[in-house]
């Protein structure tokens, strides 16, 4: 049985779309495509601003009103029922205790809404980097700076405009295939970190590590 760590923000939840349709309004005038990590360079306002806004986005609605990515919703049913342990892990420990209140509650509502709830356990680790408090083999997350990814997992990067920085390997590296076995291949190579351009090729590489698994199992 696997156990699957999966961020909301940017790999299954829009945030991003969500948080630049309110600024959109808010400000009445559009910015330019976010490629950057960073929001408030990308809107040109200083920090204190942006934090500003983003804590009434946060008590506003930004966690809960946004779009389903698509393909993570139906990969969250698909491998319930094959029996994986699946974790929503992502950070929403704010700031100020109301908007920690808001964007914790919303997405608890927006699991339910989506109607997998009872499906996955839902962690809200407290520091930024806490992530690594919750082993997996599995860890998926889009953050540039790679420091969620675990030492003991097959990590993987989930593509988005933001972390295009990041010189991680694509899917066609895996090389390990159960036929093989004597052939080298990167599942064992650290760190094990693969980008996968949408959720097709995340459930590829979690079926890979499968794989993987019930070959070790009858061979080992
Ligand atoms: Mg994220």
């Amino acid at each position: 049985m696997l156990t699957i760590n999966i961020d909301a923000d940017g790999v299954l939840y829009d945030y991003s779309g969500e948080f630049w349709k309110m600024a959109r309004e808010h400000y009445g005038r559009t910015f330019p495509p976010s490629l950057g990590w960073n929001q408030h360079e990308v809107m040109g306002i200083d920090e204190e601003e942006y934090w500003e806004f983003f804590h009434h986005c946060a008590r506003n609605g930004v966690f809960r009103n946004g779009d389903a990515i698509p393909g993570g919703i139906e990969s969250i049913r698909q491998w319930y029922k094959a029996g994986y342990r699946l974790r929503v892990v992502t950070h929403k420990s704010l700031r100020h205790a109301e908007s920690t209140y808001h964007a914790q509650s919303d997405m608890v509502h927006w699991l339910h809404e989506q109607g997998v709830i009872n499906k996955v356990e839902l962690v809200f680790p407290k520091g930024e980097y806490h992530k690594q408090g919750f082993p997996a083999d599995v860890v998926i997350d889009d953050k540039p700076d790679l420091k969620w990814a675990q030492e003991d997992a097959v990590n993987v990067l989930f593509d988005q405009p933001w972390n295009q920085t990041e010189d991680v390997a694509p899917i066609e590296h895996i090389l390990y295939s159960p036929a093989s076995p004597s052939h080298t291949h990167s599942l064992y190579a650290t760190p094990r970190i693969y980008r996968a351009k949408g959720w097709d090729e995340v459930r590829s590489i979690v079926t890979k590590v499968e794989e993987q698994r019930r070959y070790e199992v009858l061979y080992h």
